[in-house]
């Protein structure tokens, strides 16, 4: 029986002391070359279900910057994403669907930033044609007709969830892999087989599509833009394979058309005209912006087509009223406003750009726009001075105060106190006068501004 085995505390020998001091360095020598054969030092000394259960209190910020701290960091950050993303991580897709405050809202589409970027972050090595696969199941899962909960799309915001997702996925891709981002989202929901039904038919004929076709591009590719540029591309790839009549289908769809009552309301813009100013920027406030966007930012688009893409518009489904149009170039800017007018009277279609002129004044009345009345004297010198001889111009100018005469003689004709046709025989003998001062200040411009 060795009694020192029950002695711990009687000293060594001191041959039993250098044994145990070479074993000990022996031991340390063999950990220290084990820990550096493991890429993840001590950590790798973990079985992979503690290691996941590490990954699960971390942020999913952390984990996406731990993507991108070394390659086995990232497989096994990958590795933990793709088979245990629960608990913590849990992807709420049917949350998405319900109805949530503005600051739940806002909570949801933060995370499917931070969402985004760690699969930016993990899948940076994959080549785009896994990358899209993985973003095409996404979408899959957010989907509303593939979620049972989802009860009313228009307040869902699952698509614009998705959209922010997808976004922050793709930033810094050249234009080239946006267009296959785009193809391929298409092609996996089948949205080309749908546009081509809501473009090709009588509108409001396939409501439900219709509003599906809006929500899909609005929500995916467009509202969530961070720039310009970025939703000159995207309503490039939207609108830019069709010919130009169903571009302006597709235009007045996505933007012009209120959706209310999940149906895209076709005739607003021949039936109704917008009471005030704030009314008149929900009518033209989403078109004339997206507009603007492409006759000044996009290299795909000239003036020229921006402008035959609204001529086009302003007559779909059937003609705008006058006012409706004037109210849309007032939105658009002065610039835009004057090449389409100035096209028009190029073409000698005093008629029209008389009665434009005439309703862009009533709008500005209607609406308190003092500023308006001015621009729309600096639209009318540019428009009359492309017009050839003076005999013209002049005709286009008398013209204009025709147009008032018939204006308030017809609204003079049907007046009755009761269903407020009094108000509307005001504003235009208001825009008449406005116009006629306007006009009274350039005539007589040298004597005033002495
Ligand atoms: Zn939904």
């Amino acid at each position: 029986m060795d009694i020192k085995h029950y002695m711990p505390n009687k000293k060594p020998r001191r041959s039993d002391r250098l044994n145990s001091k070479e074993k000990a360095a022996f031991e340390e020598t063999i950990k220290v070359n084990m820990l550096n054969s493991c890429i993840l030092g001590y950590f790798d000394y973990l079985p992979i279900e503690l290691k996941f259960r590490i990954l699960r209190f971390l942020t999913v910020e952390d984990l996406s910057i731990l993507t991108i701290s070394s390659k086995a960091m990232r497989n096994l950050v990958e590795g933990y994403r793709v088979t245990q993303f629960s608990g913590p991580h849990r992807i709420p897709y049917e949350e998405l669907h319900s109805s949530l405050s503005v600051e739940e809202q806002a909570m949801m589409l933060s995370r499917f930033h931070k969402l985004g970027l760690l699969m930016k972050r993990s899948t940076c090595v994959y080549a785009t044609k896994d990358r899209l696969k993985i973003v095409n199941e996404f979408l899959t899962r957010m989907e509303c007709s593939n979620v049972k909960t989802c009860k009313d799309m228009s307040r869902c915001i699952a698509l614009l969830c998705f959209g922010k997702f997808l976004h922050t996925v793709i930033a810094g891709w050249d234009d080239s892999e946006c267009q296959r981002v785009f193809d391929s989202l298409c092609q996996h929901m089948c949205v080309h087989r749908l546009v081509k039904a809501v473009v090709a038919n009588k509108p409001g004929l396939h409501s439900h599509i219709e509003v599906k076709v809006r929500h899909f591009f609005r929500r995916i590719f467009l509202d969530p833009c961070g720039t310009v540029l970025d939703k000159a591309f995207w309503i490039t790839r939207v609108l830019k394979p069709w010919p130009l009549v169903f571009q302006a289908r597709l235009l007045y769809l996505l933007y012009s058309g209120h959706c209310s009552g999940g149906e895209i309301q076709w005739h607003e813009m021949s039936e109704n005209t917008p009471s005030d100013l704030e009314q008149s920027t929900q009518y033209f406030g989403n078109v004339s912006s997206i507009l603007q966007i492409l006759y000044m930012h996009s290299v795909e688009w000239s003036s020229d087509e921006v402008i035959c893409l609204i001529d086009e518009m302003i007559s779909t489904p059937e003609d705008w009223l006058v006012e409706n149009i004037a109210g849309l170039l007032l939105a658009c800017g002065e610039p835009m406003a004057t090449k389409m007018l100035a096209s028009r009277a190029i073409n000698g279609r005093y008629v029209e750009v008389a009665s434009i002129v005439a309703s862009l004044c009533l709008v500005c009345v209607k609406h308190s726009n003092n500023s308006g009345m001015s621009q729309v004297m600096v639209m009318l010198k540019r428009i009359v001075s492309v017009v050839d001889n003076w005999k013209d111009r002049l005709l286009l100018l008398c013209r204009i105060s025709d147009t008032f005469k018939e204006l308030i003689l017809d609204t003079h004709e049907f007046i009755d106190s009761d269903d407020g046709n009094d108000a509307e025989f005001y504003h235009h003998v208001t825009a008449m006068t406005e116009f006629a001062k306007q006009m009274t200040h350039l005539a007589f411009k040298n004597v005033l501004e002495v």
